[in-house]
C-alpha cells in the first residue's frame, strides 16, 4: 500500500510525485536535535510530517530522523546549508553543511507519472523506442563505449561503402566490445 498526499488536481491514474519518507541527518550537531530546529532543517528537503521518537526524546541521538513529504520532481538534495544567526543582532555566527540521507531513494517517471522507474526505463515509453535519439537513457560506461564503437564502425562503413569491407568492420566491432 502507498499513501499519497491529497490535492485538488489528484488523478487516480497518476501517482503523486510527493511521497512521505524518512530522511536522516548523520552527525548532526547536538544542539540541532531540538525538535524545532530539526523541523526547520527538514523543511528545506520537504514538508516535515513528524520527528522520529528516538530523535525527539534523544534516546538514540546518533542519527536524527524526520519523516517528510518528499517531492520527486524536485532536484535531488543530499546536503543542506545551516546558518546560525545571533538572536539579538541577526548576524551570522556559524554555518554548517549538513548531509541528508534518504531512507529509500526511489525514482519518479515524468512520462507515465509513476514512482519506481524513470522515463528512460519506462515501459510506456519503451513501446515507442523505434524513434532513435528520442529517449534519453542513462547509459553505463560500457554501453556508451559500445555505442561509440558502433557509430565509428557505421561511419567507416559509410566512407567505405561500395568497397565491400563490411564483413571486416563487423569483425572489429565484435572484438572491441
Ligand atoms: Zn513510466
Amino acid at each position: 500500500m502507498r499513501v499519497f498526499k491529497w490535492s485538488s488536481d489528484f488523478e487516480t491514474e497518476k501517482e503523486s510525485p510527493i511521497v512521505p519518507m524518512w530522511i536522516s541527518f548523520p552527525n548532526l550537531k547536538a544542539h540541532f536535535y531540538e525538535k524545532l530546529a530539526l523541523l526547520l532543517i527538514a523543511k528545506i528537503v520537504g514538508k516535515p510530517l513528524y520527528v522520529d521518537e528516538a530523535t525527539a526524546t534523544q534516546f538514540l541521538p546518533s542519527v536524527a530522523r524526520v519523516y517528510v513529504e518528499y517531492d520527486y520532481k524536485k532536484e535531488p538534495m543530499n546536503q543542506v546549508w545551516i546558518v546560525v544567526k545571533d538572536r539579538d543582532s541577526g548576524a551570522v555566527t556559524r554555518s554548517y553543511i549538513q548531509r541528508v540521507e534518504f531512507a529509500k531513494m526511489s525514482t519518479y517517471c515524468e512520462h507515465c507519472c509513476h514512482v519506481g522507474h524513470t522515463s528512460s526505463t519506462c515501459l510506456v515509453l519503451g513501446n515507442r523506442l523505434t524513434t532513435p535519439g528520442k529517449v534519453q537513457v542513462s547509459k553505463t560506461l560500457r554501453e556508451e563505449k559500445r555505442e561509440m564503437l558502433k557509430k565509428e564502425a557505421e561511419q567507416k562503413q559509410k566512407q567505405e561503402k561500395g568497397k565491400e569491407k563490411e564483413p571486416m568492420l563487423l569483425g572489429q566491432l565484435k572484438q572491441n566490445t
